[in-house]
């Protein structure tokens, strides 16, 4: 699994005319049709207490489908199916499962240009991101099946004393709840989902408030590869729905990705519950910085610099926050990242030509809005990018835009968007800057730009960060290549699409024979 015989998934060529009219095809006919979301139980549609349509971000008069949002009664009827569900599941060959989760994955590879289009129109991402999503659903779903025939399909022999044998198994927890939010609508639900049921337990999983439609895609993909319905349940809605299916007597497990303040929600609800011992698996956000030194060549800070801030619209937790950079060659990265920003296109996510979509609602506009115009009171803007009224002015747009500031502990959180902040630094002093990073207790990505081996050295050494990246970007960890997580405040470990995920997800018991 560490080696060759494992490959990652392969998509469109994005240079190819016609590959790309293929996904322009599906992008269109993905708008004559009205996609449904709704709470599914055991196969059947749940009672539901509301429901309302599922706009596009880049335009809100662009209706992408419907949700129908899961009730309290719904999370209880899910409960108490998924838990009876239990005891056949888990006993089910671990090959089975793995069958059944390759087989979802062929189905991802074969309806890829759909799956692209509602990400591109649910979620706002621009098509090569859409396309790395998909890719990386398709590769959670291979690695973690080939990790359930590895590690769970019989136990691992231990060593003793003359005349006793000794084993130890992973068996799944119970009903674990899966939490997922709208920056990859589809990835991070399928991969949560795809390992709590490659480890042998149930799932119900509910997608983030914003994105419930590509997620309910890709249920209806699971159950069709052999995933039984009683299984996997799927439960849209807003933060009550995941307090309830965290606050059950039967969830034994969640996995959640999001935010630093919801993480901590959710533990205190688990540590208050009566009855066993729950773990929580979460991945939340980062205040992530890069440090150029003198040695890094401008031109190469600057390009990954861009696509670490901008890509996505700055909305990935792996996004960089903080650009670090030694001042001798403050300057000219300063001049030529006006330039490239200069060349960002922002507009429609669905025209090939853009670089940057909108943010994912009104809400996240806002709170970039306000943190820019704090940013106006003290910093020194670098550049603000044009937003073309034309392609913007029905969607949630938000101009990326890179300001001086004088240090970092003005930061206080991270702000989730297309906005990089730049420090200078003098020299000698790269051990200020290294202890100012790690005083954000964040610890998600990092890049280092240097040529000299000792700074790289030093700077890895104090830095305690999830995801450490140099000469190059900090985004887009591809799966069982970089497998992807935190610590500190940004999140529990272990890694998604790394070899310990799924042992957080199981129960591991020991057997010993005095024969
Ligand atoms: N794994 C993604 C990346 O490396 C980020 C995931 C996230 O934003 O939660 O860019």
């Amino acid at each position: 699994l560490f080696g060759a015989e494992r490959a990652n998934s392969e998509g469109p060529d994005m240079n190819d005319k016609a590959a790309l009219q293929h996904l322009h095809q599906a992008i269109q006919q993905s708008r004559n049709v009205n996609y449904l979301a709704a709470p599914l139980i055991g196969g059947k549609q749940g009672s539901g207490a509301s429901s309302r349509p599922v706009c596009s971000p880049a335009n809100q008069r662009e209706v992408v489908g419907q949700v129908i949002e899961a009730s309290v009664a719904d999370v209880s009827t899910a409960m108490a199916v998924a838990q009876a569900a239990f005891p056949a599941w888990e006993s089910t060959p671990a090959a089975t499962r793995a069958a059944a989760l390759d087989a979802a994955a062929d189905l991802m590879q074969e309806r890829l240009p759909e799956l692209v289009a509602l990400i591109v129109r649910e979620g706002g991402r621009i098509q090569v991101d859409a396309v790395s999503e998909v890719r990386e659903a398709i590769d959670f779903c291979r690695y973690y099946a080939a990790q359930a025939k590895e590690k769970f399909a019989a136990p691992i022999e231990l060593p003793g004393p003359t005349g006793e044998r000794n084993s130890l198994s992973l068996h799944g927890r119970g009903v674990f709840v899966c939490i997922s939010p709208w920056n990859f609508p589809l990835a991070i639900f399928v991969g949560q989902v795809a390992a709590a049921l490659a480890a042998g337990n149930t799932v119900l999983a509910k997608p983030a408030e914003q994105t419930p439609l590509v997620a309910a895609l890709a249920v209806g993909m699971l159950h069709s590869a052999g995933i039984p319905a009683h299984v996997l349940a799927f439960l849209p809605g807003d933060g009550r729905v995941g307090a309830a299916m965290v606050a059950a007597r039967e969830c034994a497990g969640v996995a959640f990705t999001g935010s630093t303040e919801v993480a901590r929600i959710i533990a205190r609800t688990l540590a208050a519950k009566d009855g066993p011992l729950v773990p929580l698996i979460a991945e939340t956000g980062g205040q992530n910085a890069l440090i150029a030194d003198s040695s890094a060549l401008p031109e190469q800070v600057v390009r990954d610099v861009v696509a670490s801030a901008f890509n996505s619209a700055g909305q990935r937790c792996s996004a960089l926050r903080v650009l670090f950079v030694q001042a001798d060659i403050a300057e000219r990265v300063s001049t030529m990242l006006a330039g490239a920003m200069q060349e960002l296109r922002i507009g429609d996510p669905a025209d090939l030509r853009t670089d940057v979509g909108p943010v994912i609602d009104e809400a996240a506009r806002k709170v970039l809005v306000a943190h820019a115009s704090w940013l106006d009171s003290f910093a020194k803007p670098l550049y603000t990018c044009a937003l073309d009224e034309r392609a913007t002015s029905h969607g949630s747009f938000f101009a990326p835009c890179a300001y001086e500031i004088d240090s970092l502990s003005r930061l206080e959180r991270e702000v989730f968007g297309p906005i990089l902040h730049i420090v200078r630094w003098r020299g000698e002093d790269l051990d200020k800057v290294c202890d100012a990073i790690a005083s954000t207790g964040y610890g998600l990505t990092l890049g280092i730009h240097s040529r000299i081996e000792d700074t790289v050295r030093r700077i890895t050494a104090r830095l305690h960060v999830g995801n450490t990246y140099v000469n190059r970007n900090v985004i887009g960890a591809v799966v069982g290549v970089q497998p992807f997580g935190g610590e500190g405040l940004s999140g529990t470990g272990p890694k998604a699409g790394g070899p310990h995920y799924l042992y957080r997800f199981a129960s591991e018991r020991t057997l010993s024979v005095d024969t």
